[in-house]
């Protein structure tokens, strides 16, 4: 064992994983500022177990400015029976809570994204040692893992859960019927831009069964995407055995991403024209947006076009675009 994996994180948990029954409490991190000499970050958590079964472990707003989680996740807190489970579920609702207070996607304390954080580090940042505990506390605790994202204030897209292709087909067929029993109106083979430092990889390193989202975005969220969060939530606890139930079925488009085609990138700042919408079919070579010079009257708009044929899954989000955001995903039907 290096050093490094010896040491021990800062945080204390005022919850006691292993005991029956609902807890509420938090993940104390101590945090010393000019405010508050001895203060804390103060990660609010609910532990509902009854017995042995498997564990759950439900998070939202690991980039802070994304809301159906934190929405979904404080309502489950708030109405879980723990006498009614078998086994445990484990509800962080703000996952990267500096960045869940300050509404944005990275920590105000140290600019970190927590989803490029892991494994973390014990004795780093405020952002690394969340992702140190996430790695050597609760995943480690958990066989089923949600991580609940949405397209943050820069990005939106269709309602989707979301699997990765991974090299065990058998952890990989767990995590497709782990998304299937989700059921969001759409069913997602995501393929990440980069993968490095991710909660996800982390977790699917471990060999748990790991399912995301991306149910909507702008830096808000609405009454359809809260809801197919909240159902999505609790048809996962009932495919676990958590839970006792019938799964709320509805249909779900499969998706894939084949390859980087996928994405495109804006190569100039400029006023962004979507010149298709969320849900939209697209030809190899159709126009997707237009952007306009923000600066000047009288020049024609540069053009983004299709590298593929599919789906509009995914697109910039702001009226104004910077050279390098990501401006549209596109999904193939699967
Ligand atoms: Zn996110």
């Amino acid at each position: 064992m290096s050093e490094q994996e010896t040491r021990a994180n800062p945080i204390a948990a005022t919850v006691d994983f292993e005991r029956d029954g609902l807890q509420h409490g938090f993940l104390r991190l101590p945090y010393s500022r000019d405010d508050s000499a001895w203060g804390a970050v103060m990660i609010p958590v609910t532990v509902a177990k009854n017995g042995k079964g498997p564990t759950v472990l439900l998070t939202g707003a690991n980039h802070g400015d994304e809301y159906e989680g934190p929405v979904a996740l404080m309502d489950l807190a708030a109405s879980i029976d723990a006498a009614s489970l078998t086994g445990r579920v484990i509800i962080l609702p703000a996952m990267n809570f500096p960045a869940f207070r300050a509404a944005t996607r990275t920590s105000p304390i140290d600019q970190g994204n927590l989803n490029r954080s892991f494994p973390g580090k014990p004795d780093g940042t405020v952002t690394q040692k969340i992702a140190d505990y996430f790695q050597r506390t609760l995943l480690p605790l958990a066989d089923v893992v949600l991580d609940i994202h949405s397209g943050g204030k820069t990005l939106e897209f269709v309602p989707f859960c979301c699997a990765h292709r991974l090299p065990d087909p058998a952890q990989e067929q767990a995590c497709v019927a782990a998304m299937q029993a989700f059921n969001a109106p759409y069913s997602m083979m995501l393929l990440e831009i980069d993968s490095v430092g991710m909660y996800d990889t982390a977790a699917e390193a471990m060999g748990k069964v790991f399912i995301s989202t991306e149910l909507g975005g702008g830096g808000s969220t609405s009454a359809r995407t809260v809801g197919v969060a909240k159902r999505g939530v609790r048809n996962l606890l009932v495919h676990a055995g958590v839970m006792q139930g019938e799964l709320a079925r509805k249909s779900s488009v499969m998706l894939d991403m084949p390859d980087g085609d996928c994405f495109s990138f804006s190569e100039q700042d400029g006023l962004i024209e979507p010149c298709v919408d969320l849900g939209e079919a697209v030809g190899k070579g159709d126009l997707i947006a237009r952007i306009w010079p923000a600066d000047r009257t009288g020049v024609k708009p540069v053009e983004v076009r299709a590298r593929m044929s599919g789906l509009a899954a995914g697109r910039h989000f702001p009226g104004l675009v910077k050279t390098g955001d990501c401006i549209s995903v596109l999904a193939v039907a699967a």
